[in-house]
């Protein structure tokens, strides 16, 4: 499983920087993000480090969605995005590939995803 020294998601993986973790087996972690979109907006990242979709293993993307499936029913909202950003004209920031729970609060909540737009 390889790592990147300088990648902020392979030192949360290897708890050199602090996170709220959610769920971790040997090849997936997930955790909240640390500036949310909404509300229990969570992160499910696959161990090896890898910048974009394309490189990261099957066995571990493989892993990545029944989490985030996971992830969304213990948040119990009823609306929801799952987003994964590969390069930054796609709005991606941290190059650790990383699938984003992202729960759409309740219109009464007056809370609303912002997503940033093209
Ligand atoms: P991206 O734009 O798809 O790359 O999203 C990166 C996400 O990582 C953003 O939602 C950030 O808030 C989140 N993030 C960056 N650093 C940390 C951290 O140290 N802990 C948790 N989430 C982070």
């Amino acid at each position: 499983m390889s790592s990147n020294a300088a990648c902020i998601f392979c030192k949360i993986i290897k708890g050199e920087i602090p996170s709220f973790k959610l769920f971790e087996s040997e090849r997936v972690l997930a955790f909240m993000d640390i500036q949310p979109l909404a509300r229990g907006h969570a992160l499910v990242i696959p161990k090896t480090h890898a910048a974009k979709l394309l490189d990261v293993p099957d066995n571990e993307l493989e892993e990545c969605m029944p989490v985030a499936k996971r992830i969304a029913k213990a948040i119990g909202a009823n609306d929801y995005n799952i987003l994964q950003n590969n390069g930054r004209l796609a709005h991606q920031e941290v190059d650790h590939v990383h699938f984003h729970v992202i729960p759409k609060p309740d219109a009464k909540q007056g809370l609303q995803i912002g997503w940033p737009q093209q």
